[in-house]
């Protein structure tokens, strides 16, 4: 910072001008800039260590280890070392590999004070649901199983994705993949793609394995169908508990929910717990479609 210091000699030497002044601001504003790169750098380095954690609460899931990313752009070339996404409101760490053909993703590594509220299966279709998503605008991203999504489900879950909620996979038949052969899992994880890029005219980018289980050939078959992440979570909430994989509740939470006959009551309690914790509910696929993967 000797660039710093030495403007601040010459001021106090001459009584400055209006000239040396403005100079002096100027070089004010170039140190802020550094500095906030610096900071920049460092957070980033702390996403890693958000991203990278997992919440690996089973034992028979791939563990996530909490590996960093250690930034490699310089801080003294730009402003800013945040990562640029495609969505310019949403920033998000990378999802990373670890090796793998596809990220696994536990959490959100982002700035921003939110959480994600992910919803499974689909068994229960209540209609009340769909006005308390519209009522509360409340974004939710729905891992939806085949047998309940498909055929006489396609009307309830579209009056949900009409009111934004967005529809990805979670196998056909809610097998626990783990320990399966690569074509049985690859029908699991794949078949749901294609049926809901017809039945709800998008295509899922994201599978979420029923009972969080999973191996290498999961990760095979979903890949191969161009999913472009598996998606665990790091907190679940069910009859108004909030159960987390690591302590406290913060930012970048994905939250793990299902259809059943009390989701509304538990939606009302966790939301007022999010908004005690400064946290909003966001759309986790926003997030996951932004990240860059390395
Ligand atoms: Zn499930």
């Amino acid at each position: 910072m000797s660039a710093l210091d030495e403007p601040t000699a010459v001021v106090r030497r001459n009584r400055p001008s209006r000239k040396a002044k403005r100079r002096g601001r100027a070089l004010t504003t170039i140190g802020i800039v550094l500095a906030v790169a610096v900071i920049g750098a460092a957070a980033w380095w702390g996403w890693g260590q958000l991203a990278g954690s997992g919440g690996d609460g089973s034992s028979d899931s791939v563990a996530a280890s909490a590996t960093t990313a250690v930034p490699t752009t310089t801080t003294t070339t730009t402003t800013t070392t945040i990562p640029t996404t495609t969505v310019p409101d949403v920033i998000v760490a990378p999802l990373q590999l670890k090796g793998n053909p596809l990220p696994v993703v536990f959490r959100i590594g982002t700035f921003d004070p939110v959480a994600f509220i992910t919803i499974d299966d689909g068994i229960t279709q209540d209609p009340a649901l769909i006005q308390f998503i519209k009522d509360n605008n409340l974004p939710i991203t729905m891992f939806l199983t085949e047998r309940y999504a498909a055929g006489a489900g396609v009307d309830y879950f579209k009056q949900l994705q009409a009111e934004g909620a967005t529809v990805e996979a979670h196998s056909v038949t809610h097998a626990n993949l783990k320990g399966k052969s690569l074509d049985f899992q690859t029908r699991e994880v794949c078949q749901p793609v294609d049926t809901y890029a017809v039945d709800y005219g998008v295509r899922p980018k994201y599978f979420r394995p029923p009972y969080g289980n999973y191996d290498a050939n999961t990760l095979t078959a979903a890949a191969s169908c161009g999913l472009k992440a598996v998606v665990w979570w790091s907190a679940t909430f069910d009859k108004g508990q909030l159960a987390l994989q690591e302590q406290p509740l913060r930012r970048g939470e994905i939250i793990l929910m299902h259809f059943n006959d009390h989701l509304i009551d538990d939606l009302k309690i966790l939301l007022a717990q999010l908004d005690a914790a400064g946290l909003k509910p966001a759309q986790l696929t926003d997030y996951l479609d932004a990240a860059p993967i390395e």
